[in-house]
């Protein structure tokens, strides 16, 4: 990640057919594309392989309709050996494992306890081929569920859901459990907003507050207040329906909320300042 313009051009002038991205960084240089000046048709590029952050389907079509590529889904993490354990097929329906080199299964985070097909709950993986640092039952804090039927592409291997968050990145607001994750599945089905937020998190006279700011698709939706103040609304009812917890929204100018080059830092817990 980073210097922008470089990556950019050595796309172009090396003729990179795949690039190996976090979704917010591939999403920030396929908008930069379009102000760098040259017409799509200078990059070669077909493939997008997003991983180390979750990925809205939301990003996901922007990227792909920004590049003009198909991108997967993919997770790994260093501890397991990088990217890698397991990626979407073309059917988009869970990211299949490469079980032939980690063994997968999903305990209860608090007991320990193995779960079953489905259940949700924390990711353990067991590396089946690694040398000089295999895990044994890794506990890998990401909370999903597994599934073994059969896919439509063919594959037969056991396939993860998207990741629903992690056990130590759970919020606590009001005495709420709060997933940033849930936050942006509500925000990605939203007309008229952009797949960018940030979430501040303050604490006045031991309340805690939460405020989601979010950009607009459009600068023009700012001089409509009527519009404005409604579409705000809709998106603080969702949020209390889903979440259960009454919020804060603000809508910003777009291209106003920082873009991040490595993974993106969403969350700005003031509580304890
Ligand atoms: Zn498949």
């Amino acid at each position: 990640s980073g210097n922008t313009e470089k990556q950019l051009m050595m796309l172009r002038d090396y003729g990179v057919t795949g690039l190996v991205a976090t979704p917010s960084y591939a999403l920030y240089l396929s908008e930069a594309v379009k102000e760098a000046g040259y017409p799509l048709s200078d990059y070669k590029l077909r493939l997008g392989i997003l991983g180390s952050e979750p990925c809205t389907p939301a990003m996901r079509s922007q990227i792909e309709a920004n590049f003009n590529i198909r991108v997967s889904d993919n997770y790994g993490m260093t501890e397991l050996g990088g990217p890698g354990v397991s990626g979407d097929c073309e059917a988009r329906n869970g990211m299949h494992f490469a079980e032939d080199h980690f063994l997968p299964e999903i305990i209860n985070h608090d007991t320990g306890e193995r779960l079953g097909e489905g259940e949700v709950g924390e990711l353990v993986i067991t590396t089946l081929t690694r040398r000089g640092m295999p895990v044994l039952r890794y506990r890998t804090k990401d909370i999903t569920r597994i599934s073994y039927e059969p896919c439509p592409c063919g594959r037969t291997h056991a396939r993860m859901a998207k990741t629903m968050g992690r056990t130590d990145d759970m919020l606590i607001i009001k005495g709420v459990n709060v997933f940033p994750t849930q936050i942006e599945n509500i925000l990605i089905n939203i007309k008229d907003i952009a797949p960018h937020y940030m979430l501040i998190i303050t604490r006045e006279n031991f309340r805690d507050s939460l405020e989601i700011k979010v950009e607009l698709e459009n600068v023009e939706l700012l001089e409509n207040y009527q519009r404005l103040s409604d579409l705000k609304k809709h998106i603080e009812a969702k949020m209390q329906s889903i979440l259960g917890l009454r919020t804060k929204v603000t809508l910003v100018a777009p291209k106003t909320i920082e873009r991040f080059q490595g993974k993106a830092k969403r969350i700005v817990d003031l509580r304890n300042q």
